[in-house]
């Protein structure tokens, strides 16, 4: 079916019959959905659609969304709708248009995701489960971050790529003393209100020149996994750590536990692209069982 016709009629349902299309472009850089830039009559507007009806995806993304806004620290894009036409599942969102940052973006972003990560709540998770990428991620409340991060993050992971076969059986019992020793190796801490995917392909720039983060997988929880993941594909800029921990220090020692948490992205990748990340985690794993 044409994308204009259908891409109309979801425009003129959430938006209002009056409203033409004028052009639309295909926009690449998505790892799992298709991705739309559609020019109308009342503005532009940014489209995801997947094939497959996977419609929880969606929702799940306008929901984090739109706790993120309640937080009011950092800019995000407005939901227009979500919901399912033809044979696919689809997200409307506002379109953001990229500017250059400004001389105080990395600053100001580490500024602001620090006053973020102070939204706090009274258990880790959240009211519902969402995805990281195109996989379940569970968010069950939980008064133990090292609890939550074992059971809910490590395990379910780990666990996907042994039936997978993508890790060997053999290392179970090497993950089970990661789990064993994990109390001693990362703080409790306080629930913090997390992106859940903040690399840098997820960070772009308003056109006020300052940061606006999209594709976010929320939930509470130590906001040491978050900077921990900012480091594994780098892409953020000194400035950026050194504003974050003047606006809210970090523990002594961070950076001894930043491979740890980055065992969660890297089982997560594992899953999604296949082996390549297996060595990753198996160096990881040793290391902090020496
Ligand atoms: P996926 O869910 O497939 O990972 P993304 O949400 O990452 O898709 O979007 C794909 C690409 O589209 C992003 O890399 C980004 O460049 C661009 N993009 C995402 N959201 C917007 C938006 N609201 N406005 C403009 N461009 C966007």
């Amino acid at each position: 079916m044409d994308p204009k016709l259908i891409f109309s009629s979801i425009l003129k349902d959430k938006l209002g019959s009056n409203v033409e299309i004028s052009s639309i472009k295909n926009l690449s850089g998505g790892c799992i959905n298709h991705a739309f830039k559609v020019d109308t009559s009342a503005g532009a507007y940014f489209i995801k659609y997947n094939p497959n009806q996977n419609l929880s995806m969606f929702e799940s993304e306008a929901q984090g969304l739109t706790i993120f806004k309640q937080s009011n620290c950092i800019d995000i894009p407005n939901v227009i709708g979500f919901g399912k036409a033809s044979e696919f599942a689809y997200l409307i969102l506002e379109f953001i248009d990229s500017s250059t940052p400004s001389r105080e973006y990395w600053k100001d972003f580490g500024e602001k995701l620090a006053q973020m990560h102070q939204t706090t709540n009274t258990y880790f998770g959240l009211t519902h489960s969402n995805f990281i990428g195109s996989l379940p991620q569970f968010n069950r409340p939980t008064s133990s971050w090292i609890s939550f991060f074992i059971e809910q993050r490590l395990e379910i992971q780990f666990q996907m790529a042994v039936d997978s076969g993508k890790i060997s059986k053999s290392f179970i019992p090497k993950m089970n003393d990661v789990y064993r020793k994990l109390p001693d190796l990362i703080p409790e801490g306080k629930p913090s209100l997390l992106h859940g995917d903040l690399w840098s392909g997820n960070v772009m720039v308003n056109k006020n020149g300052e940061v606006i983060l999209i594709d976010p997988a929320v939930y509470y929880g130590n906001r040491e996994v978050e900077l921990a993941f900012t480091t594994l594909f780098g892409g953020f800029d000194q400035t950026f750590y050194d504003s974050y921990i003047d606006h809210f220090p970090l523990l002594p020692a961070f950076e001894d536990r930043i491979d740890l948490y980055n065992l969660y992205p890297l089982l997560v990748h594992v899953n999604l692209f296949g082996g390549g990340y297996v060595n990753s985690v198996i160096q990881i794993v040793n290391r902090y069982l020496r």
